[in-house]
């Protein structure tokens, strides 16, 4: 096996939820209904709940941030409450199609990692309920085990990235993210082959709040690019496929 720091093939990195699998899922709605209840749950009335949700998710990427800051909240017990609490395995199944999308990448060519704003055991569950547990090469997270963890759209969290993939060259990487936040946040870094999975009139839930996908987006004349399937990156990337997928 390759020693991962002499390791110079390219590196495509994931992200997980509402991109490994699609917002139809509503695991958005029912995360977003965990962490107001968790929120109410701390003596916050409705109304409060849901301002200081959606402001902490605003300001820190995540709403679990805010809790810590100004609440002492502490995000293992969140993390059980709110992720850990979801059934999932009613909500998602695997994707053949997705499967074989990850089986045609050539990995003479590309390392495989999933990248998530999500804390560990989370994020294993999902790409274990989506059989791509075996299709990854490592996994990115926030380790809320860890006081000030960073997370998307960060500079930190992309560059702590790249030390844990044993990635020096930002142009060798290759990324997907939902959330056009988290993707120009990584081409500020230099991840300039990052891509955008929009799934365009779909409804998911961000901050506590309910929006349509892609009506929030606005050009502003950026060049990032959008797929509506990740079927699509087949093309966007060609270079990271086996010529005969
Ligand atoms: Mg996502």
């Amino acid at each position: 096996m390759l020693n991962a720091r002499l390791d110079d093939r390219l590196v495509v990195f994931f992200d997980i939820d509402n991109t490994l699998y699609s917002a139809s899922s509503n695991i958005s709605h029912a995360m977003g209904q965990r962490i107001h209840a968790y929120f109410t749950g701390l003596g916050f009335p409705d109304d409060e709940a849901s301002d200081l949700h959606h402001k902490y998710y605003t300001q820190y990427g995540l709403a679990l941030r805010g809790l810590i800051r100004h609440h002492s909240v502490d995000p293992l017990d969140f993390d059980r409450k709110c992720d850990q609490s979801l059934p999932l395995e009613d909500m998602i199944k695997p994707d053949p199609a997705l499967r074989q999308l990850f089986q045609d990448i050539d990995r003479t060519k590309c390392r495989v990692w999933a990248l998530t704003n999500a804390y560990k055991p989370h994020a294993e569950r999902v790409l274990r309920i989506l059989q791509l547990d075996g299709l990854v090469d490592g996994l990115i997270y926030c380790d809320y085990a860890q006081p000030n963890f960073s997370c998307k759209p960060e500079r930190e969290y992309y560059e702590q990235a790249m030390r844990t993939a044993h990635i020096s060259d930002p142009s060798k990487i290759l990324f997907v993210d939902d959330s056009r936040t988290n993707v120009l946040g990584a081409r500020a870094v230099g991840w300039t082959r990052s891509v955008h999975f929009c799934e365009r009139g779909l409804k998911a839930v961000e901050g506590g709040q309910p929006k349509v996908i892609g009506n929030d987006v606005t050009k502003d004349g950026d060049d990032v690019m959008e797929v509506s399937s990740l079927q699509q990156l087949r093309k966007v990337w060609k270079d990271i496929f086996k010529h005969s997928a």
